[in-house]
Formats: C-alpha cells, structure tokens, sequence
C-alpha cells in the first residue's frame, strides 16, 4: 500500500461530526490488508467488543475463503476435482452462486476460476513475482481451465460436471468486498449510525455525514497524487482495480495480478477502474470485471452488472466515465478528503 492512505486518516480524525464527535480509525491486518474501521468513540463504549468482534470474523474470512490456503475453499476445490460435489457452508454456496453469476453477466470476464493462472503467474501469495511464466505454460493451464459457470449451487450443495479439469477456484476478486459488507453489517446489528470501513483503499460508508457528503480521493495510477475526489451516499461502497499496486516489469511490460480469463495474461488495456455500488462484494467484482472488460465493453458490462458509476483509466492516461460517476467526480485533486481509494 502507497503513504496516501495514511493522509486518508489524518483527514479522518478531523471529520468532527457537530456534537463534536470524531470517527476515530481502527487498524487491523485482514486479507493482505491493511482494515481501518472508523468510528465515533462512542460507538465503542458501548460496545467494547466491537473491534475484537470485527477482527475475528475477518480472521475467519481470510482462512476460509483463501484458495491457496488449508480452509474451507480450499477444501471446495479438491472436493469439486476428486468426487465432482461439496456441501457447503451456506455462506461459501451464497458466495460461490453470486460469483458465478457475475461470471455469467461479464461473460467471462471475472471469473474465479482463474485460480490455477493466478497461481502459474505467481500471484497467489502476498510477493510479487519477478518473472512471467512461458507462453507454453500459459497455454497449457488455460486449455485446462475450469470456470465458475461450471458449477452448480443448489442449497448448499456445490457441484461440478464431470471434468478432467482440475477446480481452482479464486475469490480473490470479491471476498474483500464481502468482508467489508460483513463488517457494515456487524456495525449495524450493534447500532452504529456513521461509520466509514476502508480496507486497502476498497471501502464503504455507513450513515451520512451531517455537514457535507462523505468524500473518497481516488488514488492516481501513475503519480502518488489523486486523480480527484468523488462523493458518497450513505451505504454505498467505492472499489477500484489497478495495474499500480501488485506488478513487475517484464521488459518493458507491465505484468500484474489481473488476469484476463480468455487470454491467460495480464490485461494491458487499463491502468485503473473505480466503481460505485451499494454491495460490496458487487463493486468489488465489478471492478474487476470492468478493469478485464476493455475499451469497447466496458460500458455494456457495467450495465450488465447494474452499475451505473464507473470511471476507467485507459493504458495512456485518458478518464472515462459514465454519467452518473460524473455527477459525483470531482476533478480537482486540491479538495481535501476523507480517505484515499485505491486498488491494494
Ligand atoms: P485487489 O483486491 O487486489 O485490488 P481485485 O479486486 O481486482 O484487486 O482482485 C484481484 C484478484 O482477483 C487477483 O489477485 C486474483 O486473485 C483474482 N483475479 C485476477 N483476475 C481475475 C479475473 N479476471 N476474475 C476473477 N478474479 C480474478
Ligand atoms: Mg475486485
């Protein structure tokens, strides 16, 4: 992550509120991220257990739902390879049916089912790779690949058809955004009315600010200023993804952890789309899928997915968006913000 965030909080501890209360930040370390919950001290007194709560659930989260780890989507993918079925928790069989239908809706373009690519790439874990895998090898693990649309959920039963594939599915692309809608939701079970929930850039607000909207600086891909600011609503999420924050240089080309599905390497079209959405997991997905969509999808698939807020940086530095993001982007990088978004 970039030194702006860190000028995100500043901003936040000044965000007095007129009874004169002020969001405090708290930090935990979630997902290869870094989670700041923001909240009115009060918020905390009464409810001491909150911050303990929220990073246990992530604790579970990450271990669950880490492909390259030992929990239960782990378990999903060897059980899907070997024995073609999995009962799931029906968390995971929610998770794995939204994922599939966005996978359906972008035709193809987010689709977890990138796994053994994500892997063969070098980007499963937290490093960045140094080098690119051959193009035989590349081609070799797409001609295997196995997508998402594969499958089946009914209830909590995940099923796969009978396939010499192997399933290696990734929810890397949508389970910080479904951890961050778990963390507002556990903040609303328990009353909090203003919180911001920011983790790596990706975040969400809940409540309005009483004196102004709530205000996102969107990170700039290739300088560490911002590109501007944009405003939120009460409930509505800010997700971007970038080629600037997980990537090496191959001789000359820019190699990063968004992959297209249908070619097997990283996209070149776009350095950076943000959206915005009122779900999470959603604007988390489909910053993603409209990162992989290109120049002449974007627009369609953003559609597609029902969102009507996206801005899009091409690969030579031009902004695009749609009308609706232009309502809430400003284009001025001077206007102060509550926090930096950017695609950790
Ligand atoms: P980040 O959360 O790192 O800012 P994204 O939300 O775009 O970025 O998610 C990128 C992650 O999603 C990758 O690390 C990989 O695990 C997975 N991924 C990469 N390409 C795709 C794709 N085309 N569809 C779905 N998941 C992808
Ligand atoms: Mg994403």
């Amino acid at each position: 992550m970039r030194a702006l965030p860190a000028l995100g909080l500043a901003l936040i501890l000044a965000a007095c509120r007129p009874d004169g209360e002020v969001l405090t930040p708290h930090r935990l370390f979630a997902m290869a991220t870094w989670v700041d919950v923001s909240l009115p001290p009060a918020a905390l007194e009464r409810e001491p257990d909150l911050i303990a709560d929220i990073e246990a659930m992530l604790r579970q989260i990450e271990g669950d739902y880490y492909a390259f780890g030992d929990g239960e989507l782990a378990a999903m993918n060897r059980s899907l390879t070997d024995s073609g079925r999995f009962d799931a928790t029906p968390e995971l069989a929610g998770l794995v049916a939204q994922a599939r239908s966005i996978a359906r809706a972008t035709r193809g373009a987010f689709d977890p089912g990138v796994g053994a690519l994500v892997e063969l790439w070098g980007f499963a874990g937290s490093d960045v790779p140094t080098g690119s895998p051959s193009d035989e090898a590349i081609a070799a693990t797409l001609a295997a690949f196995a997508s998402i649309d594969a499958l089946s959920v009914t209830g909590t039963r995940v099923e796969a058809p009978d396939t010499a594939n192997a399933f290696l599915i990734d929810l890397g692309g949508i389970a910080k955004g479904f951890a961050v809608d778990r963390i507002v939701a556990m903040l609303e079970s328990r009353g909090v009315a203003t919180a911001l929930v920011n983790a790596g850039g990706d975040l969400r607000v809940v409540g309005n600010r009483p004196d102004r909207p709530w205000r996102i600086g969107i990170a700039h891909p290739r300088s560490d200023g911002l590109l501007g600011t944009l405003e939120l609503e009460s409930g509505e999420a800010a997700f971007s993804s970038g080629d600037y924050e997980r990537f090496f240089d191959d001789d000359g080309v820019r190699r990063h952890h968004i992959l297209d599905p249908r070619t097997g390497y990283p996209v070149a079209h776009t350095q950076a789309v943000t959206v915005i959405a009122t779900d999470g997991a959603l604007a988390d997905a489909a910053a993603t899928a409209l990162f992989v969509a290109g120049p002449d999808e974007w627009r369609s698939m953003g559609r597609a997915l029902g969102i009507d807020a996206v801005l899009r940086v091409d690969a030579s530095g031009r902004i695009d968006m749609t009308a609706r993001m232009r309502d809430r982007f400003q284009r001025d990088p001077e206007v102060s913000s509550d926090i930096i978004a950017a695609a950790d």
